[in-house]
């Protein structure tokens, strides 16, 4: 394997990495848990997947699941609200349209 601090070769049972001194055996064991935003997005524009990765990742990675799953929530009320909005939207325009014409 490889270190992930400084990317140097090292034995696959090294618990400290010889090139930097670094604990790498933590970093194997216990999947990496970060709020990277990353997936809030790709739950916003993939809701299916936000929900998959919240199913699989919500006893490992809680903080990254929760992000996944909101992204994946805001996505499909967009989904539903932006169309609403572009109609009414489209209706009052037509509206507008037509009352000038007369005019
Ligand atoms: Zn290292």
């Amino acid at each position: 394997m490889f270190c992930p601090h400084c990317g140097k070769e090292i034995d696959n049972n090294a618990s400290v990495c010889i090139g930097c001194g670094h604990s790498v055996t933590k970093l194997n064991n216990v999947p990496q848990d970060s709020s990277s935003a990353g997936w809030w997005w790709l739950g916003f524009f993939i809701p299916v997947v936000g929900f998959i990765l919240w199913c699989v990742w919500t006893g490992s990675t809680p903080i990254r699941a929760k992000k996944a799953l909101w992204g994946a929530i805001f996505g499909i009320i967009a989904s539903i609200v932006i169309p609403i909005i572009l109609y009414i939207l489209m209706v009052v325009l037509i509206f507008l349209g037509m009352n000038y014409s007369f005019y």
